[in-house]
């Protein structure tokens, strides 16, 4: 397994936010999580992420504890932390940049592939909700790590954007070869892109569930040609 979390608790002051959480993400998979809101989902990737750290028990990274240790996986928080006085192109070789090599020649290809090329020199506050969630994720994906924690990455976007972003999530997980954990609200979207699914109950967010799901993906090349994509 790439991440073995072990009985993962959390609470802020009176308040338990996460409970005996056991999850664990192998090599190359795609998990989803799924939850109400407010039940802690957000908050356990603030935990994977290093961001805070646990009450109680263990998040392994290749055996390794990364409590309380940033920079060891790709991850696009839920909120827009996208820095205002950077332009987009700025923003997202952010990442790259605290492991000193940002590469923009790169960095300006991603973002064409996401139909942003010509707001590479625009700031953030010029942008749509959808187009800064495609920012920060392509910020995510250049920080270049084996995991890619997805805060509900696609909940911003209208219909017909985000079922291109999730046909090109999976391209980019194919051509990639990385793990990938990724926080919904939609079942819907869970099914259609998770090998494997945890439902979280509401607070304290306990594993309710885990269910591999039963059937493929849809893989075959017309759906997943991304050429057509931003228009
Ligand atoms: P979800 O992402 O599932 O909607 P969150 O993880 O964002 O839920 O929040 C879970 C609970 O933890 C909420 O009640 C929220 O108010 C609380 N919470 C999250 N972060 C903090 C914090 N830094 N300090 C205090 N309470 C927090
Ligand atoms: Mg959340």
């Amino acid at each position: 397994m790439l991440l073995n979390i072990k009985e993962l608790n959390k609470t802020f002051g009176d308040l338990h936010v996460l409970k005996d959480i056991n999850l664990s993400v192998g090599k190359n998979e795609f998990v989803a999580i799924l939850g109400p809101s407010g039940s802690g989902k957000s908050t356990l990737f603030q935990l994977i992420g290093g961001n805070q750290t646990p009450n109680q028990g263990e998040i392994l990274l290749n055996g390794e504890s990364i409590n309380g240790k940033t920079g060891f996986i790709s991850y696009m928080p839920q909120q827009s932390s996208l820095f205002p006085w950077r332009t987009v192109l700025e923003n997202v070789v952010l990442a790259a940049e605290l492991n000193g090599k940002p590469d923009y020649e790169e960095a300006k290809l991603w973002l064409e592939k996401v139909g942003l090329a010509e707001f590479a020199n625009s700031y953030p506050i010029e942008l749509s909700g959808g187009m800064k969630q495609r920012v920060s994720f392509i910020r995510a994906l250049l920080s270049k790590q084996n995991l890619l924690c997805l805060d509900e990455p696609f909940s911003a976007l209208d219909e017909f954007t985000r079922l291109k972003m999730q046909k090109w999530l999976l391209s980019v997980w194919e051509e990639n070869r990385k793990s990938i954990l990724f926080i919904t609200h939609s079942i819907e979207e869970a099914l259609f892109l998770a090998d494997r699914i945890y439902i979280l109950s509401k607070r304290p967010a306990q594993v309710k569930a885990e269910i591999k799901v039963p059937f493929s993906r849809p893989r075959d090349e017309s759906l997943l040609e991304t050429n057509e994509f931003f228009l």
